[in-house]
């Protein structure tokens, strides 16, 4: 039986880092599937999803910049990786069967749709899920603003920013034993103590905006719906 949903529309927001499985660099695409699966599980519950994928699993405007490339084309090389993700993410999603538009905040009409809100909307009031590709079409941000500005935008319940651990912790989880892990935690709390869930700018319009974001772990399998379900573990950022 499928469980019933405590949210009516949410944001996902996946690293591209996520998608390369144990790789050092790309995509790997049976773990794009899993995660395809993982949104399809919350689709099945009724639920409106749209999602932002980030492109560092193939480019990221700093580490261009750090090796002396100009700082916005290296930006805009960052988004066209993003372009990359969100479509191997639509193709995973349709051998599910799930109508799904790439949306892309750079116009590239022979590849998917521009970025328009209205017509976003209503994808997803016809429950198609929405991949919105290319950050925020500018340079100098990043894919969790992207996040945070779609949320606000679609008017999303929250972000949930799928992770490899199940939620924020005081100190790093991987390497001490005694890291505790927030239920809750504050906007501002998260920006004083350089916790990382988001970039500063992110978590500030996030705040600004009283967008709830829902850290939690995309390894666990299933660990989407049962969030979605009301249960699982996780830590809320409001
Ligand atoms: N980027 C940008 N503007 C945006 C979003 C992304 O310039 O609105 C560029 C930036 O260079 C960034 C890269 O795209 O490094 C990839 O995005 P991000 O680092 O957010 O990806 P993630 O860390 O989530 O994989």
């Amino acid at each position: 039986e499928t469980p019933k949903a405590t949210f009516r529309r949410v944001l996902l927001k996946i690293s591209g880092e996520a998608l390369m499985g144990d790789q050092q660099y790309g995509l790997h695409p049976p773990t794009v599937e899993r995660i395809a699966r993982e949104v399809k599980s919350v689709h099945d519950m009724g639920v409106e999803v749209c999602m932002v994928i980030g492109g560092g699993n193939i480019f990221r405007g700093l580490s261009g910049s750090a090796q002396g490339m100009e700082r916005t084309t290296a930006d805009y090389m960052g988004m066209l990786g993003t372009v990359m993700n969100a479509l191997a993410m639509q193709s995973a999603l349709e051998t599910l069967k799930i109508h799904t538009r790439v949306v892309s905040a750079i116009p590239m009409d022979q590849v998917c749709e521009p970025y328009i809100r209205r017509r976003a909307v209503r994808h997803l009031e016809k429950k198609r899920i929405v991949i919105f590709a290319a950050g925020t079409g500018n340079p100098y941000f990043t894919t969790d603003t992207a996040a945070t500005l779609r949320a606000s935008e679609m008017a999303c319940e929250a972000i949930f920013m799928g992770k490899q651990v199940d939620g924020v912790y005081d100190k790093d989880p991987k390497h001490h034993p005694d890291a505790k892990r927030y239920d809750t935690i504050t906007y501002d709390q998260v920006l004083t103590e350089y916790l990382k869930v988001m970039d500063a700018s992110a978590i500030a319009l996030a705040r600004d905006n009283s967008m709830p974001i829902i850290v939690f772990s995309l390894d666990e399998p299933g660990g989407f719906r049962t969030i979605l379900a009301g249960e699982g573990t996780y830590t809320r950022v409001h």
